[in-house]
């Protein structure tokens, strides 16, 4: 039996897939966003341990409110991390009939070796993805996130492949990741796949940045304001192909 590092656990979540669902909050991950409002997640440890029974027991308490749509949903930090737990999890959530998500953003995908073999059994009970696009251009990846985004570009050509469906989300940085001839090249990239069900802006907020200071950091985006409404739906245009 494997245990899962949890950082938290919202019972009523309406924006992190299809319906009214369960989220869990793992920790873990070794992007560094500056826009990050989960600073807190990053470390792999927890006091808080959990069994995939003990998730799913608790789940289903709210099962009644899921409708058809609903279900659990996997969050973080970055919860691929914790992929021997998330196989036992999804694989009795599909015995028990619960819809099955994980939002993502991909860092430690790679198509090598056993980790690869893991995550092809993930999707066997995995229903759908939500999947950030931190950013498309290779360097301002790099300065956004601190890690390049080659396996995550490799990790959407890979969903689209065997057709799993997915969200896409954006995060909306003001000056990082508003500017419009990236926002297309994001757009065509889309266009190459062929399992994308919606396409979301998230307009970045502040909100987290009492988190980096908590934890003893300068907060990278001091000063970086909201978007206004009108970028936000520019960049929306953009990205569904409305503006080109
Ligand atoms: S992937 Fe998510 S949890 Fe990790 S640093 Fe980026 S925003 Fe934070």
């Amino acid at each position: 039996m494997t245990l899962a590092n949890v950082h938290s656990i919202e019972t009523f979540g309406s924006v992190d897939g299809p319906g009214l669902r369960y989220i869990l909050f793992l920790k873990g991950c070794r992007l560094r966003c500056a826009f990050c409002h989960n600073a807190d997640t990053w470390d792999l440890n927890s006091d808080d341990q959990r069994s995939a029974d003990q998730i799913l027991d608790h789940a289903e308490r709210y099962r009644s409110y899921w409708g058809s749509e609903g279900g659990i949903t996997v969050s973080g930090g970055e919860p691929l991390l914790q992929i021997d737990f998330l196989i036992e999890l999804f694989k009795k959530a599909k015995q028990r009939n619960i819809n099955t998500c994980i939002d993502t953003a991909g860092e430690p995908f790679t198509k090598e070796g056993e980790w690869f073999t893991k995550f092809e059994e993930l999707m066997h009970y995995t229903d759908i993805l939500l999947v950030d696009i931190k950013h498309i251009d290779r360097n301002r990846h790099i300065r956004l996130t601190g890690k390049p985004s080659d396996n995550i570009l490799e990790m959407f050509q890979y969903l689209s492949a065997i057709n799993k469906p997915i969200w896409i989300r954006q995060v909306l940085v003001p000056g990082w990741t508003d500017d419009i001839e990236d926002l297309k090249k994001t757009r065509a990239f889309i266009e190459t796949l062929s399992n994308v069900k919606k396409i979301e802006i998230l307009p970045y907020h502040n909100m987290g940045a009492y988190k980096w200071e908590k934890l003893g950091m300068k907060y990278p985006l001091e000063g970086v304001e909201a978007p206004d409404q009108e970028s936000i739906v520019l960049a929306d245009k953009v990205l569904h192909g409305e503006i080109r």
